[in-house]
């Protein structure tokens, strides 16, 4: 038991170097401010999102990175089986919508969204 010591401590020091470097890169960067998980869960709010976004103030599009009003959208997509309506951003015409229920006011966010994405 006694042996296991000073083996660990060597892992810990490695492991605080690569700490550092990794916040040398996001401060260059900001692409890490939000976990991939976290993106990924992001962008199931594009897809049939009608209601929620017309519930929000303000939406954003992870396309072109702009938020707009609900009131903004005139074209919305009926998907198959009845399953709802998918926002259209009316400054790009993508399918990128996000309700306010995501940090869409964040720029870093639809930033980063947008390079996971596409
Ligand atoms: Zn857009």
């Amino acid at each position: 038991m006694l042996q296991l010591t000073p083996q660990r401590a060597k892992p810990r020091k490695r492991y605080r170097l690569a700490k550092k470097n990794c916040i040398k890169e996001n401060m260059n960067s900001n692409q890490s401010k939000y976990t991939k998980d976290f993106l990924e869960r992001s962008h199931k709010g594009c897809f049939c999102n009608k209601q929620e976004i017309l519930q929000g103030e303000l939406c954003g599009c992870f396309f072109c990175c702009e938020t707009s009003l609900p009131t903004e959208i005139t074209e919305w997509i009926v998907e198959r089986d009845n399953l709802g309506e998918t926002a259209i951003c009316p400054k790009c015409t993508m399918d990128s919508l996000l309700s306010s229920k995501y940090p869409i006011t964040d720029e870093t966010f639809l930033k980063q969204m947008h390079e996971y994405n596409f």
